[in-house]
């Protein structure tokens, strides 16, 4: 039976895509770029790259931060000091906090039968000040940011950091669940408890990262554990 629910927030609880939309236009804005359908694109490929390559440890997490303005402001041929630029959305971004649709009602129903975790790869002052405007923080027992661990997920040193800190935690009766097979799922498996991926698109995935389960949406995970 799972007791202990580990759970992803951008894009599992947070609509982070939102936010991150909302924040980017208005920190190109004031950077000069015309925060476009296509600049605003191009940012998310660039933004992206840099993480994924963040997930294999080819860079550091600073070097996604500022990195991801230099290579747009690079791509875009403008001038600009890409670490103030990310200094200003890192600001932006704090202030965007936006639910997807019935998380936080999934949170406040499955807070009163399981003990919530929240496991991020965010920003540490990002993801505390979306917390904060959320109100969602009384619904974890402890939550978990990369940044303040020094270790992002899938890394097992993130997980064992995790599962140190849980008291009496047991492997066989928690879950991850999380919209990131690199990072939620993956990690998930090699720390050796079940996987539950938000994947609403429908997407496939890879042979070689198996989720044990598959939902739309958190708000209905309290109905798969049910059964
Ligand atoms: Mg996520």
């Amino acid at each position: 039976m799972i007791r202990f629910l580990l759970l992803d927030l951008d894009d599992t609880v947070l609509d982070f895509h939102k936010s991150e939309q909302l924040a980017i236009e208005k920190t190109l804005q004031e950077f000069g770029m015309e925060p476009t359908e296509a600049v605003c694109a191009l940012y998310s490929r660039i933004n992206r790259e840099h993480w994924e390559r963040l997930e294999r440890k080819e860079i550091t997490r600073p070097q996604v931060l500022v990195g991801r303005f230099a290579v747009l402001m690079e791509t875009l041929q403008v001038e600009g000091d890409a670490a103030a630029c990310s200094r200003r959305y890192m600001e932006n971004l704090a202030q965007e906090t936006h639910f997807l649709p019935g998380a936080y009602e999934a949170l406040e129903t499955l807070s009163k039968h399981y003990q919530l975790y929240a496991v991020s790869n965010g920003n540490l002052r990002v993801q505390e000040g979306r917390l904060a405007k959320a109100n969602i923080s009384q619904f974890f027992r402890e939550i978990f940011i990369s940044e303040a661990l020094g270790v992002d997920k899938p890394d097992p040193r993130f997980f064992r950091l995790v599962f140190d800190r849980i008291p009496d935690f047991d492997p066989t009766e928690a879950m991850i669940v999380g919209d990131s097979l690199t990072s939620d799922i993956l990690g998930g498996i090699n720390a050796g408890i079940a996987t539950c991926w938000i994947n609403p698109k429908h997407k496939p995935h890879p042979a070689e990262i198996r989720p044990d389960y598959q939902l739309e949406a958190l708000s209905q995970l309290a109905a798969l554990l049910q059964n």
